[in-house]
């Protein structure tokens, strides 16, 4: 299933896409609260709220028959919309949680200069980071001039998750999406830690899907590609990762509980800009493009920010 968040004449919904048309599921998620006397208190066109309902006792006998019955046009709890009349939104808007992983391509670590961790390199983004796709990324341009792309492969947490074995942390995972882990590598330097640099407003486009498991497959075999104006200057597989996602989800829950939502980002692979010869950084009209393989595409243009 692709999962998406999208906006159809001001309102805004939780939805799955079938090709050429959006499913609206905030009549089902609606239906099933009811059935299932549940409240929540994550508003409606929040990811989130689906994702509290999937874990609710019932849920899933109550879902499975709201699926069979999607078929019927005539079932007045669902509302097919035109995907050209959509807007699609960031799957997830408001997590708890955004913890990235750095270093956790080998090619990408040497690149720099680094060897490949002994160990997860683990920092943080916040919710301001976060816009959907076809969203402006803002370069904070009277304070950086060295913004960065990174194409991403994120994990997407579906259930409370605390100390969980590797062997069971795919059970943990809602589904996959595309992070562009944009960085301004001068804040980073000058830091000497990375979350200024990596917590700008709207520095974590996401999306377009949360993509479940079932369509994934093997996470760790899909290709991955940043594109800038059209010029590849990524282009990896997933299977390069050092420290696979189910060592991250169990190795992450050991210290820290994961909930519904949290996004866990797993690194880029190299031909980020800083390491180019000569060194490239984006400038204010860029087209960004990262695409992994049974997600789809993630699209920002970049954007000069006035002086205020
Ligand atoms: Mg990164």
């Amino acid at each position: 299933m692709h999962l998406i968040r999208f906006e159809w004449k001001g309102r805004v919904s939780v939805g799955i896409a079938r090709g050429e048309m959006l499913v609206d599921m905030e009549g089902v998620m609606d239906s099933l609260a009811k059935r299932l006397s549940w409240e929540s208190d994550f508003p409606r066109g929040s990811m989130r709220r689906f994702l509290d309902l999937c874990l609710q006792p019932g849920a899933a006998d109550a879902t499975a028959e709201a699926i069979a019955n999607w078929g019927n046009s005539d079932n007045p709890q669902l509302l097919f919309h035109p995907a050209e009349e959509c807007r699609i939104l960031a799957p997830i808007h408001d997590p708890e949680k955004i913890i990235c992983v750095g270093l956790n391509y080998a090619d990408h670590a040497t690149e720099g200069g680094r060897k490949p961790p002994e160990f997860p390199v683990v920092f943080a983004k916040y919710p301001n980071c976060i816009v959907g796709p076809n969203d402006k990324v803002i370069l904070p341009s009277q304070y950086s001039q060295q913004v960065d792309y990174e194409a991403e492969l994120a994990v997407i947490i579906g259930r409370y998750t605390k100390e969980v074995p590797e062997e069971k942390a795919y059970e943990h995972i809602a589904g996959f999406t595309i992070l562009n882990d944009v960085t301004a590598r001068d804040f980073q330097r000058q830091d000497g830690q990375w979350v200024r640099g990596k917590s700008c407003d709207t520095f974590a486009p996401i999306g377009p899907a949360m993509v479940t498991l079932d369509e994934i497959g093997d996470p760790h075999n899909l290709s991955i590609t940043m594109h800038v104006n059209g010029e590849e200057r990524q282009s990896s597989n997933t299977s390069e990762m050092i420290f696979k996602i189910p060592f991250l989800v169990s190795y992450l829950s050991r210290t820290m509980t994961l909930v519904p939502g949290d996004i866990i980002s797993t690194g880029t692979p190299p031909g980020v800009g800083v390491f180019r010869q000569p060194p490239v950084f984006l400038q204010p009209g860029d087209i960004m493009e990262a695409r992994i393989e049974k997600i789809g595409s993630l699209i920002n243009v970049t954007d000069g920010r006035s002086v205020h």
